[in-house]
């Protein structure tokens, strides 16, 4: 805690300056790291549970830090979030997956992540649907995932955002669904064609009865909306063989890969003649 010192001034205890110093330090890195291209697009696999087939992948970053090493984003896109980096940073790493998403096999669809300070932003739809057009990229084929969180935040400017990219084609994904607060009047009042529950909850699934009982609820949920549904964090084949038994989803997880660069996801097509 910030305490008065002898002299009146302000002063901060030893942990407290550590942490401010680090978070300056991180800052001034991920500026750099922007700057010297270091923020990579890694790919994790999506997979229709039914027949086992890849049929997309999920954008997720990861900073390629000379200082750090190889950095996850719940490092750095908190603080890119609270810098205003975040716009910066996302347009950059969507035209990379997008220019590498362009060499896929045409039936596979690229699904990026969006933070909810974009959703405030109410050129965010324009600037989006430019870099499709910029890369040529079929929006047909492309997906945003937004957070509950997006929603209570600002709701307004998330209605004319996913509308305006959903006329444009894109589809649009509730993220991490079941950890939030949205109402099923937002559910349903807003353009969404998917939901992906969180893997915290695929993980309870075989737990215990109450875990499978919760994945259940929120299963039947998404069945009331209409909306067909992706499980992510799917580890082991037992979690597999329960979801299955709930209904027809697609699914993401450790147990098919874990999210790969560029040049892998590549190769990995082109092993199994997707490419
Ligand atoms: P998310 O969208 O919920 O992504 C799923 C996270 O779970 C990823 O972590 C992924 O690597 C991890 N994961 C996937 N399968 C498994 C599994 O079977 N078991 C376990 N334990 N974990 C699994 P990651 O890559 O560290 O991403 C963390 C979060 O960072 C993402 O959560 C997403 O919210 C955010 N994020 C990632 N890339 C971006 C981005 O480009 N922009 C924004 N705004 N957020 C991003
Ligand atoms: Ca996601
Ligand atoms: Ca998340
Ligand atoms: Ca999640």
């Amino acid at each position: 805690a910030k305490k008065r010192g002898r002299n009146g001034y302000f002063w901060f205890e030893p942990a407290m300056e550590t942490e401010l110093r680090f978070r300056n330090e991180l800052e001034g890195a991920i500026r750099r790291g922007i700057a010297l291209d270091e923020f990579v697009p890694y790919y994790e696999q999506q997979i229709d549970l039914r027949t086992g087939e890849l049929v997309g992948f999920e954008m997720l970053a990861r900073w390629n830090s000379p200082e750090y090493g190889l950095v996850n984003p719940d490092v750095f896109i908190p603080v890119a979030e609270e810098n205003e980096l975040i716009s910066e940073l996302s347009e950059s790493l969507i035209r990379k997956a997008l220019n590498d998403a362009k060499d896929w096999d045409p039936r596979l669809t690229l699904s990026v992540n969006i933070s909810p300070v974009q959703m405030r932003n109410p050129l965010f739809a324009q600037q989006l649907l430019h870099l499709l057009v910029e890369t040529g990229f079929p929006p047909s084929r492309f997906e945003i995932e937004i957070t509950e969180t997006s929603l209570h935040e600002n709701l307004a400017s998330v209605r004319t955002i996913t509308t305006s990219l959903k006329n444009q084609g894109i589809k649009i994904s509730l993220d991490d669904f079941g950890t939030g607060y949205a109402s099923l009047a937002q559910l349903r009042n807003l353009p969404f064609d998917r939901l992906k529950i969180d893997r915290s909850f695929v993980a309870e699934l075989t737990n215990d009865e109450k875990g499978a009982e919760l994945v259940e609820a929120i299963v039947s949920l998404g069945q009331g909306l209409n909306l067909p549904i992706t499980a992510e964090g799917i580890e082991t084949a037992e979690a597999l063989e329960a979801l299955k038994s709930l209904g027809q989803f697609k699914g993401q997880g450790y147990l098919y890969g874990r999210p790969e660069d560029a040049s892998t996801t590549k190769e990995r097509l082109a092993r199994t003649g997707l490419s």
